[in-house]
């Protein structure tokens, strides 16, 4: 019953059938769910799966929901088949399907996908796993827009016909094990992303991802690599006297300096290639797709560019909960960075981030429960000062930055000891700035 399940409810509803919603937690906890639910007269169960959902022709899964649970084993005994939400959205679908899937990026690369589309005019609508489900604006595409999906492995574990015109699988690293089982069955999801596509459809994979690249794909459509490589040979995107490149059906042409694409860092760049390699085969102008590349902000709380106060500027990288995404940010800077970091901590050790901010980390500023072991671990190798508040931590980086330097916030801990989430952390610090803006130059005492 959370969005996506309720979401399928009632496109089903609307397009002619009869549904029955079931959820294995109590009412108490879903009391928005059982008002849109009632507001559409479509009957549920909540508490616990019982036979009623047996009573049916097929059944669609939410991606959060195990296809082991033994509500699902007895329905595949009786035959029943099972669906994922995505799987049901696609029979609707009148336009054409770009589906983006990957270990790390998708959102970003899915976010920027759909600025690429807005900046030609073309319709297009951008769902899945972003936080707008698939059957909540199927219906809303017309048959010459583009639907620009967030695709889960999940999602593609229960997938009957889905077929996208364009697939895009970025990269594929260990993760979510635990419920694929293994590195082996994780792979085989993914890639059955491409598995009813055509010879009219396009995959599209990472050149430079050693899983992608050595990979043998079962599928008929025509696959086609992007690439950050220098002029790549055979790939689709590349990069050539620091400009980024299409190339397709033996025509190339020049899309963005790299300089100018607004999201920051080789990762980003990746995404962006691999934006403009779905932009490519969908025949978006060249300028269009520029346009977007340099507008681009980036997704909220991912390196996201949170303003420049008296020539400082200030990232908000609240998504990063765990070291190695402190790393990605680091690699991504181009200015001596005051990294704010610390937050509940998560067990893992924080001297990675020695080497990957050595050339440009010019001093910490830690905050939250994780103080005091990052003063241990990391307090030797950078000037290191404490801050009680997230706010009192921006106002000591903008004291001590020099114009033309940078405030990160990339905690690499969760957010729980100070926050609701990452998301209000991210707020949080963006208030800070904001609130620095507000009538604060360079060389003023700033006091909170
Ligand atoms: P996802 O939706 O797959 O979780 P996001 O776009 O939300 O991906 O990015 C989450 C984090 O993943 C980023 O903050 C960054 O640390 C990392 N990341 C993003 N893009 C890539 C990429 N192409 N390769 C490796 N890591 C990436």
């Amino acid at each position: 019953m959370a969005r996506s399940g309720v979401a399928a409810a009632i496109l089903a509803r609307q397009e002619g059938g009869q549904a029955f919603v079931s959820d294995a937690a109590e009412a108490g906890r879903l009391t928005e769910q059982i008002r849109r639910l009632e507001k559409a007269g479509i009957p549920f169960e909540t508490g616990a799966h019982t036979d009623k959902l047996l009573m049916c022709d097929y059944l669609i899964v939410s991606p959060g929901v195990k296809l082991q649970i033994d509500i699902l084993v007895q329905a595949r005994q009786a035959g029943i088949p099972i669906f994922s939400e995505l799987e049901f959205a696609s029979w609707f679908c009148k336009g054409k399907i770009a589906a983006i899937t990957g270990t790390n990026g998708k959102t970003t690369t899915t976010a920027l996908t759909g600025e690429l589309f807005k900046a030609a005019g073309v319709p297009y609508r951008v769902c899945g796993n972003i936080g707008l489900a698939f059957t909540e604006v199927v219906t809303e595409i017309p048959s010459d827009g583009v639907a620009i999906v967030e695709v889960s492995s999940f999602q593609l574990e229960a997938i009957a016909d889905f077929r996208p015109h364009v697939a895009v699988i970025l990269n594929i690293t260990p993760d979510h094990i635990d419920r694929h089982g293994s590195m082996e069955a994780y792979r085989e999801a993914k890639f059955r992303i491409a598995e009813n596509q055509s010879a009219t459809d396009f995959l599209i994979l990472n050149n430079e991802d050693p899983e992608l690249s050595k990979a043998r794909v079962k599928t008929e459509a025509r696959l086609l690599w992007f690439s950050t490589r220098d002029n790549d040979p055979s790939a689709a995107t590349f990069i050539r006297s620091g400009s980024l490149w299409a190339r397709h059906n033996g025509r190339e042409q020049a899309i963005i300096k790299g300089s100018e694409i607004g999201i920051l860092g080789p990762h980003n760049l990746q995404n962006a290639a691999a934006a403009v390699a779905i932009g490519t085969v969908l025949n978006l102008p060249a300028e269009a797709m520029a346009k977007a590349l340099r507008q681009f902000p980036g997704v909220e709380h991912r390196l996201e560019k949170a303003g420049t106060v008296a020539g400082v500027n200030f990232i908000n990288d609240s998504k990063a909960t765990n070291v190695d995404s402190v790393c990605v940010a680091l690699r991504s800077m181009t200015s001596p960075t005051y990294l704010i970091l610390g937050g509940r901590d998560k067990g893992a050790p924080y001297a990675p981030i020695i080497e990957a901010g050595r050339k440009v980390i010019k001093g910490l500023i830690v905050i939250g429960e994780s103080r005091e072991k990052i003063f241990r671990e990391l307090g030797q190798s950078f000037p290191t000062i404490s801050a009680e508040t997230l706010e009192e931590a921006v106002a000591r980086g903008f004291e001590m930055a020099h114009p033309g330097e940078t405030v990160l916030l990339s905690p690499g801990c969760a957010s729980f000891d100070m926050f609701d989430n990452f998301e209000h952390r991210g707020r949080v610090f963006k208030q800070a700035v904001a609130s620095l803006k507000n009538g604060k130059s360079k060389g003023e005492t700033v006091t909170r």
